[in-house]
């Protein structure tokens, strides 16, 4: 600022310096040669006047000085001429601006240059005598002569001009530096504060304005250290956290270069810190999380995947942060999750094949002493062990279904008619339909590629609960409809779900009422195999329940991810 406040002051005061220099030679010039213009018009007068009593010519125009002094007559002929020439060899004078100024009345001095005398005269002429006599007198002064003056005080005045110059050279630096010096201050403060080394000092008082200044960057600088301190803190707990946080996190900009990564995911990668600021390939080339972290940073969606890195599997789930947008990548060991749940379907498969066997043989002995029984009294616990050997069998049914469903790895789909299904369901639900007077109607058809046995359960399933828990003289509807992907509502006006049962229902053996699901042969497995098959496929189900009033429960039959966890 200072350097750039001197440089203008200085210029501005040599330009200015300078033009009036300019000026004052300029009009020094002038005034000069007005004193010229009246000196010759002086003297053309006094020669003019003295011209009438004059015999000798020639020894009237002599002259002493300078000064040009010539007769002309009045056809414009040289008499005579102060300066020693040969007047007959000049040429006409009558055409000469101050000759034809002098005949027309109006005598005016001009400034011309001399043929004749080789440089710039001031030519001024009147006419003088009469008659014979009449002649013009012209008298004339070098113009140089007049300008001598003006080169002789040149040195003189440029020597000034340039003390002067230097004066206010010394004069501006020190008022600058004067004027600068309370910027200073404010420019320590402001470095002080960039620095985080900012102290509050009492203002100097030499400048209101400079002062004022001050006194607001000291608020400022007030402001920004309590909130820089504070953003200290949340960043301390920040990385507090990030550092003991067991799963691995990684945080990835819009060019996919790492932002964040927390010591889990260093670990997890044998990486050290350098890795920010870098591409995902320096961190892993592991082609699952790669195409994960693509797939969520390119079409800004969540994505999911499994990694199996150093024999632990990392279930690997990409999300993308819209506001921010940064996508975040979280790696959950579900090693040991993923173990349990195999030791639980193993155990679950086991168990079940293992009742399974000596259940069927109770029935079956429970049924060869109800054919021999003669003991009256007997009857109704053979009747009892009848109704529990089958509630126990057909809750193995379910539970080897289900771990079927869940080891399934391909799939055999052939086109399956949803109606036809349907009305083989309805046929042997015709009992409990009879029983509780429900009337069932199937609307529609649609033509589905699947195992016909999965159809067949996932309807069983939901026409089964649509009369079970429906009232005394209920209704069921199926509508199926092929529009589109197929779509199959099943529809009751029974008791109904709360909204806080809704969202459990699908879980393996949750029963809403458990006495009603038992007397009505329910296991509470049902619709967990509904949701087990549905997402085997894909399919997208959902349900829509007024506790009092009525349940729909909706498959769509295509769309969605094939291959899902059911719970
Ligand atoms: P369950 O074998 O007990 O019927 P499900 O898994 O099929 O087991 O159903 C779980 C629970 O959801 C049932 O016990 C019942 O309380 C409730 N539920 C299922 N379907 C319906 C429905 N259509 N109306 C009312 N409640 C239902």
């Amino acid at each position: 600022m200072r350097k750039r406040l001197f440089a203008a002051t200085t210029l501005l005061i040599i330009a200015a310096l300078v033009c009036s220099f300019a000026a004052s030679v300029y009009s020094a010039y002038r005034s000069n040669l007005k004193i010229a213009k009246d000196t010759v018009m002086e003297i053309t007068r006094i020669y003019a006047r003295l011209y009438g009593d004059t015999a000798d010519i020639a020894a009237f125009v002599s002259s002493g000085d300078d000064t040009r002094v010539t007769v002309i007559s009045p056809a414009g002929r040289v008499l005579a001429d102060s300066r020693p020439l040969d007047t007959d060899a000049l040429e006409n004078h009558l055409t000469r601006p101050e000759i034809q100024a002098a005949a027309d009345g109006s005598p005016a001095a001009y400034v011309r240059y001399s043929d004749t005398l080789g440089s710039d005269y001031i030519y001024y002429a009147l006419p003088a005598g009469s008659g014979e006599r009449a002649v013009f007198i012209r008298a004339a002064i070098p113009v140089a002569k007049m300008d001598a003056y003006l080169i002789r005080s040149l040195p003189l005045l440029i020597l000034l001009l340039l003390a002067v110059i230097l004066l206010c050279f010394a004069f501006s630096r020190g008022m600058i530096g004067r004027l600068v010096k309370p910027f200073t201050v404010v420019e320590q403060r402001l470095g002080l504060l960039s620095s985080g080394e900012y102290a509050s000092a009492p203002v100097a008082g030499t400048y209101e304005e400079i002062d004022a200044i001050v006194r607001g960057i000291d608020e400022v600088a007030q402001v920004l250290q309590s909130t820089i301190s504070d953003l200290r803190g949340e960043k301390a707990k920040l990385d507090y956290v990030l550092r003991n946080i067991g799963d691995g996190l990684l945080v990835l900009d819009e060019n996919k270069l790492i932002s964040l990564i927390n010591a889990a995911a260093l670990r997890l990668f044998h990486a050290s810190p350098q890795v920010i600021g870098k591409s995902l390939h320096h961190l892993s080339n592991h082609p699952a999380l790669v195409d994960t972290v693509r797939t969520c940073a390119s079409h800004k969606e969540d994505a999911l995947c499994e990694l199996s890195i150093h024999g632990r599997i990392f279930l690997t789930a990409a999300k993308w942060l819209p506001d921010i947008r940064l996508t975040m990548v979280v790696l959950s060991d579900v090693t040991e999750n993923r173990e349990n749940a195999k030791l639980r379907e193993t155990f679950f498969a086991n168990a079940s094949h293992e009742l399974k066997t000596p259940l069927t043989a109770i029935k079956g002995f429970n049924e060869l002493s109800a054919l021999h029984n003669k003991d009256a009294a007997l009857d109704k616990y053979i009747e009892s062990i009848a109704r529990e050997t089958d509630r126990m069998l057909s809750l193995i049914g379910d539970m080897l279904q289900l771990s079927e469903l869940e080891t399934t790895k391909a799939l055999n789909p052939v086109s399956v008619s949803l109606a036809a299904v349907a009305a083989e369901v309805l046929g042997t639900l015709s009992p409990a339909i009879a029983e509780k007077a429900v009337t069932f109607e199937i609307e529609g058809d649609a033509m589905v590629s699947a195992e016909p046995a999965h159809i067949y359960e996932l309807m069983k399933n939901l026409m089964e609960n649509a009369v079970r828990y429906n009232h005394q003289g209920g209704r069921v509807a199926v509508t199926l409809t092929g529009n589109g992907a197929a779509r199959l509502v099943v529809s009751d006006n029974g008791i109904g779900i709360s909204p806080d049962e809704q969202a459990r229902i699908f879980e393996r053996f949750y029963r809403v009422e458990k006495s009603r699901s038992q007397r009505g042969g329910g296991t509470g497995l049902g619709l967990s195999i509904v949701k087990h098959i549905c997402a085997l496929y894909g399919w997208e189900l959902s349900l829509t329940s007024r506790l009092g009033v009525g349940t729909d429960i909706t498959v769509v039959f295509g769309g969605g991810k094939r291959g899902m966890s059911a719970v």
